[in-house]
């Protein structure tokens, strides 16, 4: 029996909604299957534990969620309560920093049910792996006043050792999928950094023969995700153009609350994070019609990262079909609740058994 204690953040607005249902989702997996046992420990911690306690989470919050095998967190902020700058720094960013997720990875496919704003979607199913730890954002640089100018410099930082680590996991991912590898670069225009980048891809490519490979520079790579999509498996990015790349990634899906992502970290100290990509929706928060696909899809990157990718693809199918058969919250053209939509993937997950 593999036993998976969980760290559980619902965390501000329908991440309170869309966390108890994916929660669902993953008990009725765990009954079907057998092999596998979750304990879920729960953490309040969100906007509204800032405005009883003057902070997003405790202090010793970090070693409390240390101990576990992943942390499974809804959404957090709520700009009528708190600045966005300090609920997303006093809880999200700083497990992201201090827990060492240098890795963000979103996958983005055509899913059926969904309109995707494509003309013509095919059959599109890619992973962008973002280095999420160095690269354009960086604290180096500054101004300076030159004459009547002023000036403002900001550098950016890639090492060898972070950039290579990114590219290992994309090589990795690549296996387990269709085997191809795409780097995004801008060696065209960027002087330093991403001639080093290439170089690295270059070197880490050597040590994947079964893996194609390919490299397009931003600006053409970010249209064809709008013209030929169906390109690509994992495409490599730095933070910079990961994170334009994701954005993108998940509009050509057709809607935001369906997109999954995860926070990686790779040296094995910390627990990786699973958080979906929408924030918390205070429109909509309260009304019982979130989409929980986003956060059901998330609970799907977790089982992956657990090594049970057959029990995550299963889960993926079972998304898909309840989606195509037209059993949708209303952002995606349909009538159904939150409710509605889980009880009815947790229902065909059990016909499964
Ligand atoms: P944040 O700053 O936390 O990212 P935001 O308001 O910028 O918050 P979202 O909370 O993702 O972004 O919401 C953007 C829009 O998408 C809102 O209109 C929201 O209602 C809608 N939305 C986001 N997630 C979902 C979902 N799971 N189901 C339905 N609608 C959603
Ligand atoms: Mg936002």
């Amino acid at each position: 029996m593999k036993q998976l204690e969980i760290a559980v953040i619902p965390g501000d607005g329908i991440g309170k909604e869309v966390v108890p249902a994916a929660l669902d989702v993953l008990r009725t997996i765990a009954e079907v299957h057998g092999g596998l046992q979750f304990t879920f420990v729960e953490f309040p911690w969100s906007c509204d534990y800032y405005m009883e306690h003057g902070k997003m989470m405790p202090d010793d919050g970090l070693q409390i969620l240390q101990g576990f095998a992943a942390i499974f967190l809804g959404a957090v902020g709520n700009p009528k309560l708190v600045p966005d700058h300090i609920s997303l720094w006093g809880l999200l960013l700083k497990i992201r920093r201090e827990f060492e997720q240098v890795i963000n990875i979103r996958p983005a496919k055509f899913f059926r049910g969904l309109q995707s704003p494509l003309a013509n979607p095919n059959d599109f199913d890619f992973i962008v792996v973002r280095e999420n730890s160095e690269g354009e954002y960086s604290e180096i640089g500054g101004r300076i006043h030159r004459g009547d100018d002023e000036i403002a410099i900001q550098n950016a930082v890639f090492t060898r050792k972070g950039t290579e680590r990114a590219m290992r996991y994309a090589f990795e991912l690549a296996k387990k999928r269709k085997r191809h590898v795409t780097s995004a670069t801008k060696s065209n225009g960027i002087f330093h950094t991403m001639p080093f980048w290439d170089e690295v891809f270059a070197q880490v490519k050597q040590d994947y023969p079964e893996v194609q490979t390919d490299s397009y520079h931003i600006d053409a790579l970010a249209a064809f995700f709008v013209t030929k999509p169906h390109l690509f498996d994992v495409v490599v990015a730095s933070n910079l153009f990961g994170d334009i790349l994701t954005d993108l990634g998940g509009a050509i899906m057709g809607s935001i609350g369906i997109a999954p992502a995860a926070n990686i970290n790779l040296n094995g100290k910390y627990p990786s994070m699973f958080e979906p990509v929408h924030g918390s929706a205070p429109d909509i928060y309260g009304k019982g019609i979130a989409n929980p696909i986003g956060q059901i899809w998330t609970a799907k990157l977790m089982l992956d990262h657990f090594g049970e990718d057959e029990l995550g693809s299963v889960l993926l199918k079972t998304i898909e079909d309840v989606t195509a058969d037209g059993i949708k919250t209303p952002d995606i053209g349909g009538k159904a609740t939150t409710r509605e939509v889980t009880d009815e993937i947790c229902r065909r997950l059990r016909q499964l058994a």
